[in-house]
Formats: C-alpha cells, sequence, structure tokens
C-alpha cells in the first residue's frame, strides 16, 4: 500500500512538474505573444508619430522656405499669390483668400478655387479682386484680441449672422479666419482658409482642425509681419517718391525764380542803359546848345549919351565929343550883341525846350516808377466828369506835344458822366497811352481816345480806350509790356526811345483804382489799350478788375 502510494506519489509528483512547466510555458507564450502584439501596435504608432512627425517637419521646413521667399518679395499682390498657393498646396485646403483694407496697399481679394484652378487646370485660378470694407462680415468677426475663427460644416443658422454672410460671399462651407494683425494699427485684413460644400470634386481635404493650427498660426504670423514690413517699405517709398516729387518741383521754382532774378537783373541792366542813354541825349542839347548860342554873343564897348541915352559905337577919342542928337556928354559902357541869326536861335531854344520837357517826363517817369513800386502813391478819390477829364488830357496832349502830323480824336460819352477816382493819375495813364500811341504812329496816322460808360447797373464802369493805327505789337509781347522795363525792342540799336516804365506805371494805377488794363494788337495795323474803372469807390475792389475787352459802339461788347 505504502508503494503503491509511493509510486503514485512520484507519478503525481512528475505529472505536476510536467503540467506546471507546460502552464508556464504556456503563459509564457502568452506573455510573449502580448508583449509581441503591444511590441507591433507601438511599433506601428511609432510609425504613424514618425509619419505625422515626417509631415510636420516638411510643412516647417516649408514653412522656414516660405518666411525666407516672402522676406525677398516687396510687392502685396505677390506676397498674396504665394500665400494663397501655399496654402491650397501644402495644406490641402480648397479655398484661399486674403483681405487687405485701407492703408495696407491695395484694397482687394485674393481668391482661389483650388477645385477649379489647381486640381483641373493644375493652375492657380484667376485672381478676383474686390473691395474689402471696412464694415466687412468678415473683419466684424474678430474680437479686439485678434483671435482667429474656426468655423466647421455643421455651422448653420436661421437669421444669417455675418458667420453665413461670409460662407456665401466667398463660396465656404468650412474655414479658418485668421486676422493680419499690425501693431499699432490692429487689424490690417485677414486671410480665409476653407473648403467648399461637401459634393466638391476635391476628395482629400481637409477640414478644418487643431492639428493645422499650429503651422497655420505661424503662416498667419509671418504673413502679418511679412505684410506690415512691406507696408512700412511702401510706405517709405511713397514718402521718398512725394520728397523727390516735391524736391524736383521746388527746384523748378527756384529755377524759374532764378530765370525771372536774372531776367530782372539784364532787364535793369538794359533799362539802366537806357536811361543813361534817355538822359545823355537831352542834357547833350541842354548843355551844348547855350554853349553854341553863347558863342554868338559879344561884349562891346559903346557911348552912351547921358542925357539922351543914345549909344555909338565906341573910337578911341570919341570920349571927348559931346552927343551928335542932343550935345550932352557921352560916357562909354559895355554892352551884349548877338552876331547870329534869330531865326537860327529861336530853333535852337525850342530844341532845348523840347529836350528839357523829355528830361522832365523820364525823370517824372522813373520818380512815379519808384513811387507806384514802393506802394507810396494813395489815390486822392475826387468825383470826377469824364468830359472833364478828357478835355484836360486833349489840352495837355496839344499843349506838350503840340501838332504831331496825327490826327487825335476824343470821343466823350453822350451825356456827362460823374465817376469818382484819382483825376491826376487817370490824366496820367490817358497821356502816356496817348504818348505812347504818337510815338508808335507814323506821320499821317490816326489815334482815337474815347471813354464810354459800362458794366451793369450794380457794378458801371468807365470804359477807355486809345486806339492807334501804327506799328502794332508782337502777339508774344502782348503778355509782358506791362511788365517794368520790357520793350518790344530793348536793344541798344532801337529808333524809339523810352525806358519801359510808361505802361508798368498805367497798369498799376489803373489796378489801385480797382480797375484792369490790357492790349489788343495786330502787328502793322495798330494797337487798342483798353482799361476799365469802376464808376464808384464802394466797387473798388481789393483784387483787380479782370483786363476789359473791346467794345463795341453800341456800348456792349466785342
Ligand atoms: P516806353 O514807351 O517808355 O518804352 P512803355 O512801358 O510805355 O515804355 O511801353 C513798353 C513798350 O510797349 C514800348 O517800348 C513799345 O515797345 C510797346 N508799346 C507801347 N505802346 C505801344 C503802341 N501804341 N504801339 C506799339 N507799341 C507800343
Amino acid at each position: 500500500m505504502e508503494k503503491f502510494t509511493l509510486k503514485t506519489n512520484i507519478r503525481e509528483d512528475g505529472d505536476d512538474v510536467a503540467d506546471k512547466d507546460a502552464d508556464a510555458l504556456r503563459n509564457e507564450n502568452q506573455n510573449l505573444r502580448n508583449q509581441v502584439r503591444l511590441l507591433m501596435a507601438a511599433e506601428s504608432k511609432l510609425y504613424t508619430l514618425q509619419e505625422h512627425l515626417n509631415n510636420q517637419q516638411q510643412i516647417y521646413a516649408r514653412l522656414a522656405d516660405i518666411g525666407r521667399q516672402l522676406n525677398t518679395l516687396l510687392k502685396i499682390d505677390e506676397i498674396c499669390k504665394i500665400l494663397v498657393q501655399f496654402v491650397v498646396y501644402e495644406f490641402n485646403f480648397e479655398r484661399c483668400a486674403i483681405l487687405l483694407h485701407g492703408k495696407s496697399g491695395p484694397s482687394g481679394v485674393l481668391l482661389v478655387n483650388a477645385h477649379e484652378g489647381y486640381y483641373e487646370n493644375d493652375e492657380i485660378a484667376a485672381i478676383e479682386t474686390a473691395k474689402l470694407q471696412s464694415d466687412s462680415p468678415a473683419l466684424k468677426e474678430f474680437g479686439e484680441d485678434g483671435r482667429h475663427l474656426c468655423v466647421n460644416s455643421e455651422h448653420e443658422c436661421a437669421h444669417g449672422c455675418e458667420t453665413c454672410n461670409i460662407k456665401q460671399l466667398y463660396l465656404v462651407d468650412e474655414f479658418y479666419l485668421f486676422p493680419l494683425m499690425r501693431k499699432e494699427e490692429g487689424i490690417a485684413g485677414c486671410i480665409l482658409v476653407g473648403n467648399s460644400k461637401q459634393q466638391a470634386r476635391y476628395q482629400t481635404r481637409v477640414a478644418p482642425d487643431g492639428d493645422m493650427m499650429v503651422p497655420l498660426t505661424n503662416l498667419v504670423r509671418q504673413a502679418s509681419i511679412t505684410l506690415a514690413n512691406v507696408n512700412s517699405y511702401n510706405a517709405l517709398e511713397e514718402e521718398r517718391a512725394r520728397l523727390d516729387i516735391a524736391v524736383a518741383e521746388r527746384t523748378q521754382e527756384l529755377s524759374t525764380a532764378l530765370d525771372a532774378a536774372n531776367e530782372a537783373v539784364r532787364l535793369k541792366g538794359e533799362f539802366l542803359a537806357k536811361v543813361s542813354h534817355e538822359l545823355r541825349t537831352p542834357l547833350n542839347s541842354i548843355v551844348n546848345v547855350p554853349k553854341a548860342l553863347a558863342a554868338d554873343y559879344r561884349l562891346i564897348d559903346v557911348y552912351v549919351c547921358q542925357n539922351c541915352s543914345a549909344e555909338f559905337q565906341s573910337d578911341d577919342d570919341e570920349s571927348a565929343t559931346p552927343c551928335p542928337e542932343c550935345g550932352g556928354s557921352l560916357s562909354m559902357e559895355q554892352v551884349t550883341v548877338c552876331e547870329g541869326d534869330a531865326s537860327e536861335h529861336l530853333r535852337f531854344l525850342n530844341l532845348v525846350q523840347q529836350q528839357g520837357t523829355h528830361l522832365l517826363h523820364l525823370v517824372e517817369d522813373v520818380l512815379n516808377f519808384s513811387r507806384v513800386e514802393s506802394g507810396k502813391v494813395k489815390l486822392d478819390y475826387q468825383p470826377i466828369s469824364v468830359h472833364h477829364l478828357l478835355h484836360e488830357v486833349e489840352q495837355t496832349i496839344l499843349l506838350s506835344i503840340g501838332n504831331t502830323a496825327r490826327c487825335i480824336r476824343y470821343s466823350k460819352p453822350d451825356v456827362e458822366v460823374q465817376m469818382f477816382g484819382d483825376e491826376t493819375r487817370l490824366k496820367q495813364v490817358l497821356i502816356n497811352l496817348i504818348n505812347n500811341a504818337v510815338k508808335f504812329t507814323s506821320h499821317g496816322g490816326s489815334i482815337d481816345v474815347c471813354a464810354s460808360v459800362a458794366g451793369s447797373e450794380i457794378n458801371p464802369l468807365v470804359h477807355f480806350e486809345v486806339a492807334d493805327n501804327g506799328i502794332g505789337i508782337p502777339s508774344e509781347q502782348l503778355d509782358v509790356i506791362f511788365e517794368s522795363f520790357r520793350q518790344v525792342d530793348g536793344s541798344s540799336t532801337r529808333i524809339y526811345g523810352g525806358t519801359g516804365l510808361g505802361l508798368s506805371i498805367a497798369k498799376q494805377l489803373v489796378e489801385l483804382h480797382g480797375g484792369g488794363i490790357s492790349v489788343k494788337s495786330e502787328i502793322g495795323k495798330g494797337s487798342v489799350f483798353l482799361f476799365d474803372i469802376p464808376m464808384n469807390p464802394a466797387q473798388t475792389f481789393p483784387s483787380p478788375l479782370p483786363a476789359p475787352t473791346e467794345k463795341s459802339p453800341e456800348g456792349g461788347d466785342a
């Protein structure tokens, strides 16, 4: 019994061990299988992770690339195009729009429909432009912190919120909307990245999800910085261009001013030469003619009767003889006798008088000019009869130039006309114009001086005209002859005298009256000088009247 038990024990022990080993092995095996399975799962996870990491690495490498590329660009539309291409190609979105507004550069929208362009025609679709208004729904969606907006295809509302508006406007169903931030100015625009409705032919699109966020945010940050830099650069360029234009304009102004100054210096030089010539001619006559006349006069000794004042040519011993007329005693005296021709003397005296008058006019012109130029002339307003004014002018012209061998006709208004003004100055203007007309019209020519009422009932004017049929003025000189020192012929060989101040003085005196003066002329046919003076001082405007036009005989404008 004991033996059997033992045997049994032995057999049982052996069986147990075997069983135990088998179990252990089985367990081990199971464990190993589990571990292998876990390892395989881990390996697969690792592989996926590795793949993900590779993808991310690639995206970051491309992001770095695009960053470098963007840094080399200066044109906003090129930058936008590259950004849009990047989003569509790298992130597999269907649509990308970059919306800029205001000062950020070309306001507009760059919209790329990937499914129409890239995936069908293998190229980016055409760029559409449209204004991004400051009240655009795309901008309204951002809060002050400028956080991005993420909308998926489940967003649907009945009342048409801003998000629905964006969906409609940019044909997107799910999208990210990132603000493009500018440090000082806040939101400068936005980037819209998204997909159209599900039925789109493009199947592998990426829905907005967390994975996309980091690289997209990086891209947007990069875009913000680039656009801000480009804007600053563009602003600088604009400023530089503005400065260039301002400098060019200023240079042009300075050069014009320099030309004008040079011209003024030239004219003044010419004027001085003219004035010295003009002064020398009459002065020569005034100095030399009396000298020549004086040569005709001689002092002789004569005997004068103390009783009857009779004169006798002296002979040496006549002092002792009595007067042959009355027998009175004679005394010797010296008297001056003229041995020249009296009519010749008169001619010379007339010449001196003429030259003296000419000199006087010249000096008056220069003095008047400097007084008018320095603003010292103050008008002495008085009521003036236009008839009387013309009469006075006529008399002065008659006295000063006498019979000029030119017919001067004066035509006065039909009825007596009263105006206000400085009579002396208005006479001066008319006399100046008439003297010029006489000077530039040959013998046999005619001069018409005319005064008439013009303007309107509210602003009545007196219109004066001095017309001649003399040499005329070249059209290119018509604008400049009213400037000081200007003469049509300013050369040293000119035939007509003068200083070139008369018309400048006339213009300033007319303008002091609040009037305007102008000229019309045709070479070889003659000239008409016209000026208008407001009838009443109340009408005297601070800025002169426009230059008048010729009046028809009826009183209307020609
Ligand atoms: P001045 O007569 O002393 O030269 P003005 O200022 O009076 O100066 O005239 C300027 C220029 O205008 C004259 O030199 C002349 O060339 C031109 N001019 C003025 N009046 C006439 C006129 N009636 N006919 C032709 N030329 C004229």
